[in-house]
Order: structure tokens, then C-alpha cells, then sequence
């Protein structure tokens, strides 16, 4: 796939220099993917990309927005390639705009690649170092999570419990295969049902490591 360099170089002056090196964190709807992500981008050296924050901030009269929010609205995963079109671009704006810098930041993607066909699409894009997954032994309490976050955040996917048991399934069926597309090596279990702190704690424990030997300061 084509990637969205001209618009990039048009702002910057600078072309991509793919692959970036990058952290992926996984688990199930509710597992606290977001949340991790969001602390540990306020630590220098991290930028997080949630593709689920990113669709919902889509405006809903484009048509990449009516598609997405067709599919989250059932819990089913948007089309392979508006996905990655989609983050793409967003990624490469925020690069042009200086915000993500690739010689200083470990991406860390939340929320894709989300099945195997994804997991090749963004090969060319992504040089995945480290893969966090937010293992669950719990699923009821992941399902309360959600519950509690719907009356906040008003998500329409979060609405019904039976979105949410579908996105449960589709998670099964379509996004942990993606555990073996990666080398064992890279990837790193840790239980999300502790308190936010202690898997912080554990994430950065994996994180700082793959950090210092990806962006050595000289
Ligand atoms: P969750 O809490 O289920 O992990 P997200 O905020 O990551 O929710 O995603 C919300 C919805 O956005 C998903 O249910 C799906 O419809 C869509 N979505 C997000 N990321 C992807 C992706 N990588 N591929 C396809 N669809 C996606």
C-alpha cells in the first residue's frame, strides 16, 4: 500500500523513514489498553496512537467515518484498509505537525494492528520491538469496567452488553492470533485486573529497557 508520504513532505520538508520502531499493547475491550497508554505518553520518549480514539474523533459526515462507526457500532472491526489508511495518515499529520518524532519516540499502538492481515499490511510501517498483553483472567470485570465507562464516555460500542459480549469474541477470533504473528521473544504478559499502578509499574519495567536500546541518548 501506497503510504501517505507526499502530504508529510509537503509540511516538513522530510520524508518518512519507515519502518518506526514501536511497542504494541493488546487485550480485551476493557483490559486498560487506553489508560496505560495514556500515562505513559506523558513520559518523554512515548508516543501513544489509540486507533480507537482516533475513529471516534472521525467526522461522522465523511464517509471513513460513517464506515467505522457502522461497524463499532455492531463490535465488529472496521474494514482492513479504511483502518489503515485511516492511522496512517493521522500518523504521518502528527509527525508533520512535530508532535510524533520518530528519532525520539517509541510508538506505542493501542488498538492496532488488531488482526493478521493488519499485522502485514503495516509491516513496511512498523518495527514492532516489544507486544504488552493485558492478559484477563476476569472477563466479568472487564464487562463491569465497561459498563462504568459507557456512562462516562458515551461510547455507542460500550452501550449494550451485547456489543460488548460480540466484541469479546471478534477480540478471540480475530485479534489474539495476532500474539504468534510476533516473536515470542518481544511479546510480554502482564494481568490488567491489578490496580492501574502496579501494571504501569510492570509496563514500564518491559518498556524502559526496549527504550534505551532503541533511542540511546548520546
Ligand atoms: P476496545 O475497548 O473494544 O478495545 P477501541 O476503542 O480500541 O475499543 O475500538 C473501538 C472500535 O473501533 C472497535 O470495536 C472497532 O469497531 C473499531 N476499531 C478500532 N481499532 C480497529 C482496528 N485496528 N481495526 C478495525 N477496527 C478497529
Amino acid at each position: 500500500m501506497a503510504p501517505p508520504a507526499p502530504l508529510a513532505a509537503k509540511r516538513t520538508g522530510l520524508k518518512p523513514r519507515y519502518p518506526y520502531p514501536a511497542a504494541l499493547i493488546f487485550g480485551v475491550p476493557g483490559a486498560g489498553k487506553g489508560t496505560q497508554g495514556e500515562i505513559l505518553t506523558r513520559i518523554p520518549g512515548f508516543f501513544h496512537l489509540s486507533s480507537g480514539v482516533i475513529f471516534r474523533k472521525l467526522d461522522n459526515h465523511s464517509q471513513e467515518g460513517q464506515i467505522v462507526k457502522m461497524y463499532s457500532a455492531k463490535g465488529e472491526l472496521a474494514p482492513d484498509d479504511v483502518t489503515v489508511r485511516v492511522f496512517l495518515n493521522w500518523l504521518e499529520a502528527q509527525r508533520a505537525a512535530d508532535r510524533f518524532r520518530p528519532r525520539e519516540h517509541l510508538l506505542l499502538l493501542d488498538g492496532i494492528p488488531r488482526n493478521i492481515h493488519q499485522c502485514q499490511m503495516l509491516e513496511e510501517f512498523i518495527d514492532v520491538k516489544a507486544l504488552i498483553h493485558l492478559t484477563c483472567h476476569d472477563e466479568e470485570a472487564m464487562i463491569e469496567r465497561i459498563r462504568r465507562r459507557a456512562a462516562l464516555e458515551n461510547r455507542i460500542d460500550d452501550a449494550s452488553d451485547t456489543v460488548t459480549r460480540r466484541r469479546f469474541e471478534v477480540y478471540r477470533q480475530e485479534t489474539e492470533p495476532v500474539l504468534d504473528f510476533y516473536p515470542k521473544e518481544v511479546v510480554k504478559n502482564i494481568e490488567s485486573t491489578g490496580i492501574h499502578a502496579e501494571v504501569l509499574l510492570e509496563c514500564l519495567n518491559y518498556l524502559v529497557p526496549v527504550l534505551k536500546e532503541n533511542f540511546p541518548r548520546d
